[in-house]
């Protein structure tokens, strides 16, 4: 499957209480449609201790936004923009609505 934001894109968050920030992608969770996206969508979470080298306590941590918040930053024109697929030398690639230049 073709995927529209891939792992290590640079993506600006357009909805949510993160609006506007901009990060780079950790993780895609294709089914569930979802991304972890660096230092966006920060939430507190309690640990248990895991031994003496992981005390317990509140670590920081990223939880996964929806796709559908976010736009690619075009590596060419450095805009938030769409990203299209369309076919060069028979292969799928994406491509920048923007400036039209192929993503990757
Ligand atoms: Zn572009």
């Amino acid at each position: 499957m073709a995927l529209k934001i891939k792992r290590g894109d640079t993506v600006k968050v357009v909805k949510g209480k993160d609006k506007g920030k901009i990060g780079k992608v950790k993780k895609v969770l294709i089914e569930k449609k979802r991304l972890i996206v660096e230092e966006v969508n920060i939430v507190k979470r309690h640990m248990r201790a895991m031994g003496p080298d992981r005390p317990s306590g509140i670590v920081e941590m990223e939880a996964p936004i929806s796709w559908s918040n976010v736009r690619l930053i075009c590596p060419s024109c450095g805009e938030p923009t769409r990203v299209g697929f369309r076919f060069e030398d028979g292969k799928k690639v994406r491509y920048c609505k923007k400036c039209n230049e192929v993503i990757d």
